[in-house]
């Protein structure tokens, strides 16, 4: 988003115009930006065998599905009803990798009757796919490297006390599995959380797999996972991708001249591709002086984006209908039935009920875990390509909370 003659735009579209075309509050989703992040992991990979894999869970919208697609990359699923959206967004099966976590089996020959890579993250899984398919399907490992990494504890999944993947100190269970059934594992795997923004621990991470990948002659594949971390505000810290590609790239080469065979690499990215691209616009319904606080409260809440109540995320908050009013520090809150905060003490321009306020880094894990807490319904989501804003989905109504809901006499 651009200031320009005192006027926000993405892709020169006035962000205020939006809201009076679609509504408010709405999610808007830039794609050139989607596009530079591809371009910049492409870029700083440029050394290796490169596969990208989307991570759908970040924004699973299914324009946003084709439109990842169209740039030449592949997806990463978590559930059969993700897999479902990749197929019809037109991936291939074999351009999709299906990761589920702890689910039943039966999602997982659900996934091999759909034709996907299937990535497995516990012994009991294995046991079972070697026993239902032996040698048929080719399968990949998910590993838990034991490294503790990530912004913060509930966003790690790589530390020994997480529930993702089989640990790598399990080496030896897995090879009984592997050498009973003949499994031809295929590729290894490893995703240590979220907002990883050392690139010592991607490394450190990498030599361990790497380690255990001498002991898996059938490898296609190693996959990085993701975790990538970007810029919530200016200045804040984020993976150098450059230097994490470079050296990772050195890192790979060497591995797979150990190896005796060129292998691909790949990559998750799930926020790195989509949080920048991302806008919440929400309007003021109230301004609330308290004797110590001012509060400015937005027609939306966590029902809409629950990442700073889940685990304290950072949202940049900007009023964009009054950018030369005098700054003032506001608490913004939601209006949820609920302590429901988006920001405190943030210095904004003189907010004014009836304004506008754009919820910066709002593409990842905001529309996707939404709810319909309170019964109130979703907002729209619209999608910028070419200048051009285009409805990806519709407002909920009433009727969208109702529906399901089963009426009996009583
Ligand atoms: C969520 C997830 C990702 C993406 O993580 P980001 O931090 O959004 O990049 C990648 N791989 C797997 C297996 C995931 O579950």
């Amino acid at each position: 988003m651009e200031f320009q003659q005192q006027q926000y735009t993405i892709q020169g579209v006035d962000v205020i115009q939006l809201t009076r075309e679609f509504g408010s509050p709405v999610y808007v989703y830039d794609g050139n930006v989607i596009k530079q992040q591809i371009e910049k992991l492409k870029k700083a990979y440029s050394g290796v065998d490169l596969k990208i894999k989307y991570a759908a869970k970040a924004l699973t919208n299914i324009s946003i599905l084709k439109f990842v697609r169209k740039q030449g990359i592949g997806v990463e699923v978590v559930s059969p009803e993700e897999a479902k959206l990749a197929l019809r967004a037109g991936f291939r099966p074999e351009e999709i990798m299906f990761t589920p976590s702890g689910v039943d089996f039966s999602e997982i020959e659900e996934g091999v009757a759909l034709g996907l890579p299937i990535n497995l993250d516990n012994l009991s899984s294995l046991q079972k796919f070697g026993a239902k398919y032996g040698d048929k399907f080719p399968v990949s490992l998910r590993l838990n490297p034991s490294i503790m990494a990530g912004g913060n504890i509930k966003i790690s999944t790589g530390h020994s006390s997480s529930k993702f993947g089989i640990s790598v100190q399990q080496l030896s269970e897995i090879q009984a599995i592997v050498a009973q059934y003949n499994i031809v594992v295929d590729g290894l795997h490893i995703h240590t959380g979220s907002d990883i923004k050392e690139t010592d621990a991607f490394i450190k991470t990498a030599q361990t797999l790497f380690e255990t990948a001498v002991h898996f002659p059938n490898l296609k594949f190693i996959d990085f996972g993701s975790g990538f971390k970007v810029a919530y505000k200016a200045g804040d810290p984020v993976t150098n991708i450059d230097e994490l590609g470079k050296q990772l790239t050195a890192s790979f080469h060497e591995f797979c001249e150990r190896y005796g065979r060129k292998l691909e690499l790949r990559i998750e990215p799930g926020k790195f591709l989509v949080s920048e691209s991302g806008t919440l616009l929400v309007n003021v319904n109230v301004v609330k002086q308290t004797p110590s606080i001012t509060f400015a409260g937005v027609n939306s809440g966590l029902n809409h984006l629950i990442r700073p109540m889940m685990y304290d995320a950072y949202h940049h908050i900007v009023n964009v209908s009054n950018p030369t009013g005098a700054e003032k520090k506001y608490n913004i809150v939601g209006y949820i039935c609920e302590t429901d905060t988006f920001g405190s003490d943030r210095l904004l321009n003189e907010v004014r009920e009836g304004d506008v306020l754009a919820f910066k880094n709002a593409g990842a894990y905001g529309f996707s875990m939404s709810s319909n807490y309170n019964s109130r319904p979703r907002p729209a989501e619209v999608l910028i390509i070419d200048g051009q804003a285009k409805l990806i989905r519709q407002r909920e109504t009433f009727e969208d909370i109702l529906r399901n809901q089963v009426e009996i006499d009583i």
